[in-house]
């Protein structure tokens, strides 16, 4: 008897917006001091989030992790949850 194959399903990706949000904002530098600006693109788990999820542009999306990076040695946002 073959082994059957089941048909499993991938777990849907969340929905992310077509256009770049900074880009929509017309946001030309990303300012690390303002932690909120780019708290949405961390996970629960302190990580930057990669660009299938934030659905950046290549260039905001950089211009991000530089910032939570410098944010992080600023100690203004965590490396890693409590
Ligand atoms: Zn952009």
């Amino acid at each position: 008897m073959p082994l059957m194959r089941q048909s499993r399903q991938k777990a849907a990706p969340p929905p992310t917006p077509k256009q770049c949000y900074f880009c929509v904002l017309g946001a030309k530098t990303i300012d690390y001091k303002d932690t909120r600006s780019y708290q949405k693109f961390v996970s629960s788990y302190s990580k930057i989030l990669p660009r299938r999820r934030t659905g950046l542009c290549m260039r905001h999306q950089r211009m991000t992790a530089e910032a939570i990076k410098r944010a992080r040695f600023m100690a203004l946002v965590p490396y890693t949850p409590r």
